[in-house]
Parts: C-alpha cells; structure tokens; sequence
C-alpha cells in the first residue's frame, strides 16, 4: 500500500481511528484531509488511551510524520488544548512529527458562536451540530473570508484582515443574532493564546509532501465521519461540512494529482449514529440499551449517547460505493457475541416498495427497514487472531455482509486494542 485512505462507510464512529493506529506502522506519512474537531477518534494503545479530535492518529508512532491538510477547519483553540492533553501522557509532538499546512484555515473565534447561535434559533429544528463551529467555518472559507495559517507570519497583514474580518461577522453577530459583537482585544487575546503556540508547527505541507512522494515515502490519508456524512453524497442537512470521502483525500491533504492506490472502508459490525436526522435501520427500547451499553456508544467528542441499530446492508453498499473501497475493515464483532439472533438490515421499504438502494434524503425520513435475523455465535471472540479460530456462524455473518456491500472484508476487528484483529 503506497498511497492509502481510510474513511468511514457509515455515518463516522466505525473505529477509524483504531484502524488508523494499527496501520501507521506501514506508512512514513499520516495525514487528517478534511474536518475539523469535531468528531473523535479513540485510540487505545501502550502509551494510554487518547480521544482525538484533530490530530491525525499517527501521533503515536515513532518516526511518522502527521500532517493537518489544507481541506481541515484548522481550530487553533483546539488544537492546542489536544496537543497539551496527548503531550501530558507522555507522547513527544515537536514540529518534526506534526507539520500545519500553511494553506489550512482558521476557524476563527467566532465560527463557534455562530454554530451555538443558529442551532439555537432553528430550535426543535436543528441540525444536531456538535456546535464546534464547522459549517460556518466551512460557509466563511468557501466566502474567502477567514485566514490561512500561514498569515499568523504577516504579523502587521494579520491583524488588518483579522479587523476587516471582524467588522463584517460583527453585522451578523449583533443584527442578526442580537449577540455581544466581538472585540480586537478578544482577537489579540486567542492570537496569543492559541495562535502563537501552534506557529511553530506551520509549513509548507505540500512541498513536503511532493517531496515525500519523490523519496518513495509512503502516505495514510485519515478521514473523519463517514460516507453518510459527507457533504455532497451524505444525508443532507444531517450531513458535516466538509468531504469526507476519499476522492477529497488528495485535495484536501495537498497532494491534488495523486492516485490513491488503496482505499480501507471502516465498517462496525452493527450501525451507530449520532444526532439528528434519518436513522433508518434505528432500534428502540430495551433491544437498543442493551446493544449501546455492549458498544460503549458513547460520543467521543460530546458524550452523547449514539443511536445505535443492526448493520444496515442498503446505507453500507451506498458508502462503499461512494468511497470506491477496494477493502473493509469490519469492527466491533466482538460486540454482537451476546446475541442469540443478529438483526440485519437487508433492503428498505420507500413508499410501499422494498428497494435495494440507497434513496435521495427526502425519502429517507419515510422509509423503514426491512429486518431479516441470523444466527448469532454466543461467545467471547475478542481473543480470536486467525480466521479459522472463528465460529461458523461469526464467519457466515462476515461472508454475508461482503457479498452484500461487494467488497473484500480484510480486516475483522475484535477488540478496541491493537493487537485485537484478524487478518484475512
Ligand atoms: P472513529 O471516529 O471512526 O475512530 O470511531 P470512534 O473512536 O468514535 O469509535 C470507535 C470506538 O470503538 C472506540 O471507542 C474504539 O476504541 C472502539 N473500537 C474500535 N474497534 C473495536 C472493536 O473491534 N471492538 C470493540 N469492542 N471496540 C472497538
């Protein structure tokens, strides 16, 4: 695997993260194309276990570098608040294993207000943001108006169009949302806060890129949330801000002509969402207690408990398609050993008619799952590392979902650690 991306086939939390930290040991580059902090990726290895939001998951391993792209909502506050949290568990971040684009933009003090203000008036009718200001950081960079990292080294430059800035969000703080405008002093304040302590780590990432390239190195390309969730091909409105499928990748890393060799889709073995909007194959009652206290499905970013439901075989094609997979990891077996009889989503039902494809998101809100059941295995598999160790029926239900989706499934996960897969 030379140039790989691994992305999520759902509606994010599948386990990339994990995915991410277990095939950093092939690969000299990792880099995070797209999003910004407000998701998370859990990462549970020998240095501890670490929620991370914006640094890519290659943090961990000696000798690789980790690059923010220029497609990220680079969130300065943030950021430095995650570098202090992983460097007081003892992981060495320097400039020399994290490199910022200087192309990236800011998400600037006032995207996440703007976020807390607009979920606030659509009232009953929000869009489930994890309010980190994502989509008016998204809506400002496609306007032009917000900053590149790389003017935080046009000190005089800065502050005029940091002012410039300001003056025109503060007509829509004030007179739209009736809300505090916000002041030069708040701006010197987050410059000097949170600005001036990720300079160091500013570059240009695609000269280092093109030159890794050259040298052979080869690059992880880590992405947020899932194909369900991407902005173009997801279930808008309930969908991020950003691209988050692979064919971004190069854009948003910095590589624009490069031809991803592999793309490593991440599937959990049931379905989770979080927020707002169409969950079709969605369980309810005690059936879903149980299956989300199994899961641990928890929110890495905000604690909030996901929706969880069978694997969805009709949204899981979609997201296999949409992301051009050559391979799946399938996570989170392990979890579903305490079912006797394991619920599938095979097809929905649109408007009376049982359809095998994903439908547009106007129809979604009406369609229902059509659920068939499976044997279940009935014990503990998180131990299992050979396929062949596996019992018949977890085998036949991995073999069932890839001739479903049409895709190699390469990796099974068993457990969060590591070590804890099956190589097929
Ligand atoms: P990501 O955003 O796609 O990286 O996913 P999250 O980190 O939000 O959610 C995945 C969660 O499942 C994390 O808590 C992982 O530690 C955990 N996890 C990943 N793979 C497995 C697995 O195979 N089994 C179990 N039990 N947990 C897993």
């Amino acid at each position: 695997m030379q140039n790989c991306a691994i992305v999520g086939i759902n509606w994010g939390d599948e386990g990339k993260g994990r995915m991410v930290d277990l095939l950093t040991e092939d690969f000299d580059v990792v880099v995070r194309y797209q999003g910004g902090g407000n998701a998370g990726h859990t990462v549970i290895n020998e240095k501890g276990e670490f929620a991370l939001h914006l640094l890519p998951s290659g943090i961990f391993r000696d000798g690789v570098v980790n690059i923010l792209g220029n497609g990220v909502a680079l969130d300065p506050e943030n950021l430095w608040t995650e570098i202090q949290e992983v460097t007081a568990k003892g992981v060495a971040i320097t400039p020399d294993n994290l490199k910022i684009s200087d192309r990236a933009s800011l998400l600037l003090p006032w995207h996440r207000d703007l976020d807390g203000l607009e979920e606030a008036r659509l009232a009953d009718k929000q869009y489930g943001s994890t309010k980190q200001g994502i989509a008016p950081f998204y809506s400002d960079k496609y306007q032009k108006k917000t900053i590149l990292a790389g003017e935080l080294f046009y000190e005089e430059e800065l502050r005029s169009h940091l002012a410039d800035l300001m003056e025109w969000k503060n007509l829509t703080l004030t007179q739209v949302y009736g809300a505090p405008a916000c002041t030069m002093e708040d701006l010197e304040a987050w410059l000097a806060n949170f600005c001036d302590k990720i300079k160091p780590f500013v570059c240009d990432t695609g000269a280092y890129l093109r030159d890794a390239q050259k040298q052979g190195k080869r690059v992880l390309f880590e992405a947020q949330l899932g194909a369900l969730r991407d902005l173009d091909y997801g279930i808008i409105p309930y969908t991020t801000s950003s691209n988050t499928i692979a064919a971004y990748a190069p854009i948003g890393a910095g590589l624009p002509s490069l031809k991803l060799t592999d793309v490593i889709g991440v599937v959990k073995a049931y379905s989770t969402c979080v927020g707002e909007g169409p969950f079709v194959c969605e369980m309810f009652g005690d059936e879903a207690e149980v299956l989300r206290a199994e899961g641990h499905e928890y929110g890495a970013k905000t604690g909030r408990p996901r929706r969880v439901g069978p694997i969805d075989l009709v949204a899981t094609r979609y997201g296999v398609e949409v992301q051009s997979a050559t391979a799946i990891a399938l996570t989170k077996l392990d979890v579903l050993s305490y079912m006797d009889k394991i619920p599938v989503c095979t097809r929905y039902e649109v408007r009376g008619e049982q359809v095998d494809y994903f439908p547009f998101p106007m129809d979604l809100a009406d369609a229902k799952p059509v659920i068939k059941y499976v044997d279940g295995w009935k014990s503990d598999v998180s131990s299992v590392r050979q396929w062949e160790d596996l019992p018949k029926a977890a085998q036949d239900y991995v073999l069932m979902i890839e001739k479903a989706i049409g895709c190699p499934i390469t990796y099974v996960s068993v457990g969060p650690e590591r070590e804890s897969i099956i190589l097929r």
